[in-house]
Order: C-alpha cells, then sequence, then structure tokens
C-alpha cells in the first residue's frame, strides 16, 4: 500500500490549481486523473471568458472567489506570459427595451458596485455603436476588466508549477471508492495495476463527477450530497470574419458573444438538462440562435452559423446560475481531511486560483 499526504481527484483548472497551491505551501501531493490528459471536461470546454464577477450574490463564494481568483489570474498570466487578453465586455440592453432595458443595466450596475465592482460604466446606444458599429442595443454596461484567456497555456503553467514544486499527476487513474480506516483514506483506483494509496487529505475536484466521488468513499461522515445535475451547453462559431472585438453579453436572457484569442466569434452555450454525459453537437440546436443574435446583430446573414462545440456545466441545482453558490465542504474524519468540491461551474475558471489559495487554507 502506497501512501502520500494529499491527494485531489481531477486534473481540470480547478484540481490543477488547487494542488500546485498544496505543493508551493510545502505539502506532497499526487493528482489522479481519469482521462489520459487533462482539462478534457469542463476546463477546454467552456467559454474561456475570465469573468470581472458583476453578477454574484453578495458574500457567496461565487462573488468572493471570482473576484480573488480574476487578480489572481490576471497576475499569474502576466508573470507566467500566458495568452490572455483584456478585451472587455458590453452587457447591452435589447433595443426595443426603452426605459426598463436601462434600468436593468442601472440594477445590474448597483449590484456590481456593492461587489466593490466601481469600475462598469453606463454608455448609451451611440456610445455602444461607436464600439461596435455593427451592434444594436437600447444602451449598455462596460466593464473594462473582463478578459479571455488560453485555458491550454494555463493548465500547462499550473502542471509546470506543480512539477516543480515535487508534485505529481497520475493520467488515466480514476479513482473508483474509498474507504477510512485507521486513520487514513484509503483509495482503490480503476488503473492497469488496480493501484491502492492511502492519505490523511483528499480533495474532491472531480468536476461533473464530484457527487459520485465523493459517495464512493463508504465510512465517511458528511452532509447530504448534492445531487449529480448536468447542463449542457452548445455553441456556434462564425463562419466569417468577426464584426466585433469586446465580448456582448445581452441582457436578461440573450445569447453570449465571445471571442478566442485568434479572433474566431463564437455563440453561446445554450443549455438543455441531460442524464448523462454526452458531448455529441445536435445541429438542431443551431436554428434558434439566429433569432437571438439578430435581436442585437441584424446583419448575421442565413448560414453564417457553424456547429461550434459543446460544453456541460457541473450543477447541484436548476437555479439560476448567479445564484446558485459552489459548495465547498470541509469534513474532518480523526485524523483525516476531505474536502470536497460540488458544483463548480461558472466562474470556475476565473476563480480557480481563489478556489486552490482558499482549499489549501482550508486543508492547513
Ligand atoms: C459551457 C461552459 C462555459 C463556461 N464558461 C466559463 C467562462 O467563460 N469563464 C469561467 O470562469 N468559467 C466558465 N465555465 C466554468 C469552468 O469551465 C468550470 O468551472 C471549470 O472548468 C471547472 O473545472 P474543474 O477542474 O472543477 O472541472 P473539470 O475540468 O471537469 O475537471 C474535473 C476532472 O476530474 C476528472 N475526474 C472525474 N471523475 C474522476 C475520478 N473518479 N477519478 C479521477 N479523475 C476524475 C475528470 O476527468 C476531469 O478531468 C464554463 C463551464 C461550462 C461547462
Amino acid at each position: 500500500m502506497y501512501e502520500v499526504e494529499s491527494i485531489v481527484v481531477g486534473a481540470g483548472v480547478v484540481g490543477l490549481a488547487i494542488a500546485r497551491e498544496l505543493a508551493l505551501r510545502g505539502r506532497e501531493v499526487i493528482v489522479f486523473e481519469a482521462e489520459a490528459h487533462k482539462g478534457v471536461h469542463a476546463s477546454s470546454r467552456n467559454t474561456s471568458v475570465i469573468h470581472a464577477g458583476i453578477s454574484y450574490v453578495p458574500g457567496s463564494h461565487k462573488s468572493r472567489l471570482c473576484a480573488d481568483g480574476k487578480k489572481r489570474l490576471y497576475r499569474y498570466c502576466a508573470e507566467r506570459n500566458i495568452p490572455h487578453r483584456m478585451i472587455g465586455k458590453l452587457i447591452t440592453a435589447d433595443v426595443n427595451s426603452g426605459e426598463e432595458g436601462v434600468d436593468g443595466l442601472k440594477k445590474i450596475q448597483q449590484r456590481a458596485a456593492q461587489l466593490g465592482l466601481d469600475d462598469l460604466h453606463l454608455i448609451s446606444a451611440h456610445e455602444a455603436q461607436r464600439m461596435e458599429p455593427e451592434l444594436m442595443c437600447g444602451g449598455a454596461l462596460w466593464s473594462p476588466t473582463s478578459g479571455i484567456i488560453d485555458v491550454h497555456a494555463y493548465m500547462d503553467a499550473l502542471e509546470g508549477d506543480l512539477r516543480d514544486a515535487r508534485g505529481a499527476i497520475a493520467f488515466a487513474s480514476p479513482v473508483r471508492s474509498g474507504k477510512i480506516e485507521a486513520g487514513r483514506i484509503h483509495l482503490s483506483l480503476a488503473d492497469k495495476d488496480e493501484t491502492q494509496i492511502a492519505c490523511r487529505l483528499l480533495v474532491n475536484a472531480a468536476g461533473l463527477n464530484a457527487p459520485h466521488v465523493a459517495a464512493s468513499i463508504a465510512n465517511r461522515a458528511h452532509d447530504a450530497l448534492p445531487p449529480r445535475l448536468l447542463s449542457k451547453g452548445a455553441y456556434c462559431v462564425l463562419r466569417r470574419a468577426s464584426p466585433f472585438s469586446h465580448l456582448i453579453y445581452p441582457e436578461p436572457h440573450g445569447v453570449h458573444c465571445s471571442l478566442d484569442l485568434g479572433g474566431q466569434l463564437r455563440f453561446g452555450p445554450d443549455s438543455q438538462w441531460i442524464d448523462e454525459i454526452d458531448y455529441t453537437f445536435d445541429e438542431a440546436r443551431i436554428a434558434p440562435f439566429y433569432e437571438k443574435i439578430r435581436a442585437f446583430w441584424p446583419n448575421l446573414r442565413d448560414g453564417d452559423l457553424a456547429p461550434g462545440w459543446v460544453g456541460i456545466r457541473a450543477k447541484i441545482s436548476t437555479g439560476k446560475t448567479n445564484e446558485i453558490d459552489f459548495r465547498i465542504d470541509v469534513t474532518n474524519s480523526g485524523a483525516c481531511r476531505l474536502i470536497d468540491l460540488f458544483g463548480i461551474d461558472s466562474p470556475g475558471l476565473t476563480a480557480s486560483m481563489g478556489i486552490g489559495a482558499e482549499v489549501a487554507a482550508l486543508a492547513a
């Protein structure tokens, strides 16, 4: 039986950021990842937006960790030359929404101010059109600190730091089950060697599978585990050059418009509840995008949209993303500690380094 001080389950952005932080603080840590590569689930199937942290509930994990994570992430990107760009976001009111639309934007601005974000500017439709000539809206909120990032380069940097600090990652190593015995958490892996390994600290950052991994540890004390709810989101990409150079998020329910670092314009994600992980792109999802996009970009032509990709959000409730918080559970069992991360949907990428610091502090 092998033994290690700390084990992190899952090598997505969250597991990697946590493992890096633990290793930098001098802890012995191994990450076990079920897949052959890091970050192949939510971490590489998202919008890659660094969110400003505008509309979360004050005092929530999402609000606090997004704000902290954003600062850490921009600093880290600069230090490590990780490709990223602070391109800013226009949160727009519908062109036909009149006073009501502008009032909605003012409410978002006030809420952001309560969260300490006082750099949002309300601008007129005319000013928004000066920034984005093809945009049609009834006014906008300009968020200058929103940005985009190369997530793969970010994960490479996290892995590099982890390994430099003597941490390790074992790929193709799914954690199958565990039990608490004699002051240790014993794990059984479904790898080719059927590895058995024990630790004192177990961090469950298994994303979509986090509720299953938590439930697979026998004889642990825990609060009621959350359900595993999966919300599938499809993206469409524009077949031609982007007319936009900023992120555009129409309020209250419009389709989000974002860019990658190569300038490719993408729309989405939409949302659909599913029962099992399934990354198939259903082409029937494309048609409804047209009407929603034309509400703010009338120049979209028939045939302009191509299938993009699909991501699945790790949900623990069917409520609105902004209102349902991340859940971080700490369970002590004798000399062992288990930390479970549930419902790490958006803004989990932005918050990842904040989550890393938080979990390392909870582990101490
Ligand atoms: C459609 C979509 C759009 C998003 N857009 C944004 C955005 O623009 N900005 C933002 O900040 N956030 C965004 N997010 C959220 C962000 O992508 C996630 O919060 C983040 O990637 C979660 O990282 P993670 O490491 O928790 O999960 P994951 O990346 O899913 O990693 C979990 C890992 O655990 C592994 N695993 C699972 N079970 C086991 C097991 N039994 N044993 C070992 N390993 C296991 C998996 O293989 C996986 O690699 C978006 C999410 C989605 C789905």
